[in-house]
């Protein structure tokens, strides 16, 4: 049986490239365009981004969260998930390498329920990185429980008509198009009674009230959109799928999109221990240097064993994707990851902020943006909370509730069976 922690060889050498790639010309882009990644390129942006993309499709690395029959490269999960962990050190890294968040979860579900016209007009250039996507689901009353949705699509004629609310749908301002999920018969359970359309930004009908700004974020870049849909109709090809099938459709999206956050953040957070490690040896006082204060040492100790916990859940769940390809059997171990990682990048980036002493909580070091960083991670795709309730479901579907007052693992009972089971070998003393 095949039981392996090391990727095949000519993949290593692709991503000893990427890692170097990533450090020496994709890194600086965060501080010359930090908050550009959604925007198109255009102009000397596109002059200096588009030859790296070209690198990374001469390596073979682009796009590579599709499987090869839905249009990407095919790697699997597993070499996604060493690849993303050194993409996640950067934010203009998944970009370069044309596989960001949301659009790879976007692309996902256009690869599995798009028609062929909708992936001509929509999957192709979506994957070419020649246009944004937007998933607008949430809504400003209702995020946690779908349940709570007001927007409806109504047919008339050969068209939807859209009316409502769509509340942090990410990257509308810069999308090409909107995947819009709605109620579209109120009388079904609401696990029927909503489907998935795709809407053009353009569509007369669609008002961007504002752009919802993250802590920290500058003026003006606000990325996540309170979206006001005023009867904006489509025809009958804008829907996603079937009719009313807009859950099942939304845990794909959701289901790669969690483990992909997972395993940039690995990335994250390593870069968070590289930074604890380096200032630990660089910084004296009292006498010695910080690596030599036992705190310190435990802040190290604590975060490398916390990181390599982590990155071996993602990627051994990374591979039971691979393996049983139907994220319904993953469901438990998506969640779990998705249930450790906020934990992971806060504590990690916490303690090396803490190492870095006044310099850890000024911007001019990374650190304070992990940190806000984690509790994005706790609420996106979905609150820690409600990924903790599904992992303890998933877990007490293994068990059975015990017949009787006591435990099975009551030690009187199951002595006396001990005793009667080998009692042909134990003198009186110890029968009794
Ligand atoms: C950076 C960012 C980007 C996002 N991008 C998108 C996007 O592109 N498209 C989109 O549609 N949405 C997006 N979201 C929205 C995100 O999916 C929601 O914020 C999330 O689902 C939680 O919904 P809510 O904010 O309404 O919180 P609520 O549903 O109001 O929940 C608030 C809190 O209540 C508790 N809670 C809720 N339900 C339960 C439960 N069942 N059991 C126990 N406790 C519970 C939790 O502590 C939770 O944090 C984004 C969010 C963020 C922060």
């Amino acid at each position: 049986m095949a039981w392996d922690f090391e990727t095949d060889s000519d993949y290593q050498t692709k991503l000893d490239w990427a890692d170097e790639f990533v450090r020496t010309e994709v890194e600086p882009l965060d501080l010359v365009w930090p908050h550009e990644q959604f925007v198109p390129l255009a102009g000397k942006r596109r002059a200096a981004i588009a030859p790296l993309k070209d690198r990374v499709r001469e390596q073979g690395l682009w796009a590579t969260h599709l499987r090869a029959d839905l249009g990407g490269q095919g790697h699997g999960q597993v070499k996604l998930a060493l690849l993303n962990e050194i993409l996640g050190r950067c934010s203009w890294a998944p970009i370069v390498f044309g596989c960001q968040a949301p659009d790879t979860g976007n692309a996902e579900i256009l690869a599995h329920y798009g028609t062929p016209e909708q992936k001509q007009r929509y999957l192709r250039p979506l994957l070419d990185g020649e246009l944004f996507s937007c998933y607008s689901m949430t809504e400003p009353q209702a995020g946690a429980d779908p349940r709570q949705f007001t927007t409806t699509a109504v047919r008339d004629g050969d068209d939807w008509v859209i009316t409502g609310w769509k509340y942090f749908s990410s990257n509308a301002r810069t999308a090409a198009f909107l995947i819009v999920m709605a109620v579209t018969d109120a009388q079904a359970d609401a696990y029927q009674g909503m489907s998935m359309f795709l809407v053009p930004t353009d569509t007369p009908g669609i008002e961007i009230v504002r752009d919802v700004r993250l802590y920290g974020e500058p003026e003006a870049m606000g990325q996540h959109a309170l979206i006001r849909y005023h009867g904006v109709r489509v025809p009958d090809s804008a829907l996603l799928g079937g009719e009313g099938q807009a859950f099942v459709i939304a845990q794909t999206r959701l289901g790669g999109g969690r483990v992909h956050h997972a395993m940039r953040t690995i990335g994250l957070a390593q870069k968070a221990l590289d930074m604890l490690c380096e200032r630990a040896l660089s910084r004296e006082t009292a006498g010695d240097r910080l690596s030599a204060k036992q705190f310190v040492q435990g802040f190290i100790a604590d975060s490398w064993v916390q990181l390599q916990q982590f990155r071996l859940l993602v990627l051994h769940t990374a591979w039971k994707i691979d393996k049983y390809n139907d994220y319904k059997k993953v469901r438990k171990d998506i969640a779990a990851v998705k249930t450790a990682m906020p934990t992971v990048l806060h504590d990690i980036a916490w303690r090396s902020m803490q190492v870095h002493g006044a310099l850890g909580v000024t911007d001019e070091v990374p650190l304070m943006k992990m940190i806000s960083g984690a509790a994005v991670m706790g609420l996106a795709d979905g609150p820690t909370e409600v990924h903790k309730t599904t992992v303890a479901r998933q877990v007490l579907r293994d068990y059975q509730p015990v017949e009787g007052m006591w435990p099975s693992e009551w030690i009187p009972g199951k002595r006396a069976a001990a005793r009667e089971q080998y009692a042909a070998f134990l003198d009186r003393t110890e029968a009794n």
